[in-house]
């Protein structure tokens, strides 16, 4: 990775930046890929800021698909910010494109490089410390819904295939379970018969899809609070980052998601269940932001899945961490033994209490979303 980094100022030099280089510095806390503050200065201009990524090779197979949904998303929020009279320099992402007119920069090892206007005057937060900044969060997220609602979702690239594909999620999770290849399985029978017991859940998106009850829309699917800008000053969201993940799929996907981790009263991978529960303070706040920011733009039949999103993709994360135990912690990175066990009780202990609340949710749902 270091390595890959020495390219940096050959990417640099073949962005169309103005003005002069003063610095170039690692910055934020990004977990995926490298992130660096560059620093121009321009006579009688003072200094601007740009960001410069290098994406993870790793983890986007095919950087170009994910560039090209970028670009095609960015330029149409634009436009609508303008004709929501707001600010599109500082409401969207906006890339920097390449000499050539590319929105990256391929360096001569074969890494990918992209740039964006600094958005200037807001802060990421990593974690929820007011519930303001989850309600701005929830905003944010369906205001971005709300300004793409008529994007054609279809044509962008599913760049991680299968992402929320539970179905074959609970495939995969039954072929583990039978090749039980670390003999863990007879130990977590309980867990393994949760999954069993719900498997009507995978379902319902699919055939509402099919039934054409459902619109495919333009997700997010990293939808975390340090993924909104929130500004310094008004404390109100500013701008949706990190597009990395931006594909075709279902809204209640990324509602659900943010959910799954956002209204958890502990951390992902709490040993004490009894601390784990799903927060309906923190619900309700998160229902109430995103119905507003999505102005009406869900439908009916969208809205009242909300909490059905929240189930299921709790349920489906949880799936994912015990089909990962099983078959020998490959994909989750693990600190300890039995991490990716502990993550699945979590998921599933919410899940449960999300069972025993869903008169509770429903009736939130029903409050902000008529
Ligand atoms: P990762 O996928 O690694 O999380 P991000 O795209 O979220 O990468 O960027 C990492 C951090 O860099 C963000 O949390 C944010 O603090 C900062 N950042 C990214 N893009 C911008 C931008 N356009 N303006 C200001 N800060 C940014
Ligand atoms: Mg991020
Ligand atoms: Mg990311």
């Amino acid at each position: 990775r270091e390595y890959a980094c020495s390219k940096r100022e050959e990417a640099i030099s073949n962005f169309r930046f103005v003005g002069k280089l003063e610095s170039a510095t690692p910055y934020g806390n990004g977990h995926i890929n490298d992130t660096f503050l560059l620093v121009f200065s321009q006579p009688d201009m003072g200094n601007h800021r740009v960001i410069l990524q290098r994406l993870n090779n790793e983890i986007f197979k095919k950087p170009e698909e994910v560039m090209a949904n970028i670009l095609g998303v960015t330029s149409y929020l634009k436009k609508q910010i303008i004709a929501n009279n707001g600010d599109p320099d500082r409401e969207t992402l906006n890339i920097i494109l390449t000499k050539d007119g590319k929105p990256f920069y391929k360096d001569s090892i074969g890494s990918y490089w992209r740039a964006y206007f600094f958005i200037e005057g807001a802060t990421c937060f990593e974690k929820v410390e007011k519930e303001e900044d989850f309600y701005e969060s929830a905003y944010a997220f369906g205001h971005f819904q709300m300004l793409l609602s008529d994007y054609p979702a279809d044509t962008l690239y599913e760049t991680i295939v299968g992402f929320h594909d539970t179905a074959s999620r609970f495939e995969t999770f039954k072929k583990v379970v039978q090749a039980d290849v670390c003999g863990r399985a007879s130990a977590v029978q309980e867990e393994i018969n949760f999954v069993l017991q719900r498997e009507e859940l995978i379902h319902i998106l699919p055939d509402m899809f099919q039934a054409g009850k459902l619109p495919l829309r333009v997700t997010h699917n990293d939808t975390k609070l340090n993924n909104i800008m929130i500004d310094n000053c008004t404390g109100k969201a500013v701008c949706v980052i990190d597009l990395d993940t931006v594909m075709p799929g279902f809204a209640v996907n990324d509602f659900g998601d943010s959910i799954r981790f956002g209204a958890s009263t502990a951390a992902e991978d709490e040993r004490d269940l009894e601390k784990v529960s799903c927060d309906m303070a923190l619900f309700e706040c998160y229902v109430k932001g995103y119905l507003k920011g999505c102005e009406g733009k869900l439908t009916d039949t969208e809205v009242s899945l909300l909490a059905a999103g929240a189930k299921l993709m709790t349920f489906e994360c949880g799936m994912r961490f015990l089909t990962d135990y099983l078959d020998g912690d490959h994909y989750f990175k693990i600190h300890r033994e039995g991490h990716n066990l502990d993550r699945c009780r979590t998921q599933f202990k919410l899940v449960q209490d999300m069972e025993n609340k869903w008169d509770t949710m429903t009736k939130i749902v029903e409050k902000y979303g008529s």
